[in-house]
């Protein structure tokens, strides 16, 4: 579905950034993997034949805009942009300090902004491309305990709305997906009976894969889903019914 397509994938050295990365390769696709931690990101890159490390933090824009020029430097289009890079803060609303929603806020939303912003600069060039926004039930439903999380998810959603109806006209276009509870190093922290809690709210009584995100964000970097656009569409088992 993917194949010769040129890929950024952020936050690809753990959890569904990870799967994806795996999934859009296996798929035929060239890949750059970004993140922080270099062993982690050069073990996923023993995996996978085609693919460029860039290890960056998402939130330093010099360190992005310096991925951006190895990017255009290799000479090939570039055709996908997956904003996965990821932070959730829980905490009550009271207890929540203004730096803490600035660093949900940094690293959710800015980094997307900016890294959608040097994407599509390349993608118009070739008047093709596809960004994919990791959002999340919690940003179009809200969260008690998770306010700052939610802030940050539901201004990714806006993005996504707004620079589909911008980009479309380039044929670039922007979706995200919105993943329910799903089995990372997010959410591994969470105790046995709070994960019980939360799966007995899912209609299919389990917690997402990877993979189940992961294969939904390949098909909305394909050409399958060519004519979807501004779409943030649930990854949950019917958790947000
Ligand atoms: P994860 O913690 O495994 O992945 C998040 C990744 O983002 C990590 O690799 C982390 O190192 C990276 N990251 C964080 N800050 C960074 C920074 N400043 N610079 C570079 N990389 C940075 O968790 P995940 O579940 O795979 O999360 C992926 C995305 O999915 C996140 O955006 C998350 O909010 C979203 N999401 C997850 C769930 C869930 O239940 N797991 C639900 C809804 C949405």
């Amino acid at each position: 579905m993917l194949n010769d397509k040129h890929i950024l994938i952020t936050g690809a050295s753990s959890g569904i950034g990870f799967e994806t990365a795996i999934q859009c390769a296996n798929q035929g696709a060239f890949v750059y993997l970004a993140g922080r931690n270099q062993d982690r990101l050069a073990a996923l890159q023993k995996r996978i034949k085609n693919a460029l490390l860039l290890p960056y933090d998402v939130c330093d824009e010099q360190q992005v805009k310096q991925a951006f020029v190895q990017i255009k430097q290799t000479g090939k289009p570039f055709h996908g942009l997956v904003n996965c890079a990821g932070v959730m803060l829980d905490a009550g609303f009271a207890m929540t300090r203004i730096s803490d929603l600035q660093q949900q806020l940094n690293v959710n939303t800015v980094s997307a902004y900016l890294h959608s912003q040097l994407a599509s600069r390349l993608m118009t060039r070739k008047r093709e491309g596809s960004i994919v926004n990791l959002c999340s039930i919690v940003g179009e439903q809200g969260s008690a305990g998770q306010t700052a999380y939610a802030t940050s998810k539901s201004a990714l959603s806006g993005l996504t709305r707004s620079l589909s109806k911008e980009l479309g006209k380039l044929n670039v276009r922007v979706n995200g997906v919105a993943p329910g509870f799903i089995d990372t190093p997010m959410t591994n922290g969470y105790e046995d009976a709070a994960k019980q809690n939360i799966i007995d709210k899912t209609a299919l009584s389990r917690m997402g894969t990877p993979s189940d995100v992961a294969q939904l964000i390949c098909f909305l970097l394909s050409k399958q889903s060519n004519f979807i656009t501004g779409q943030i569409i649930g990854v949950d088992g019917g958790l947000s019914l």
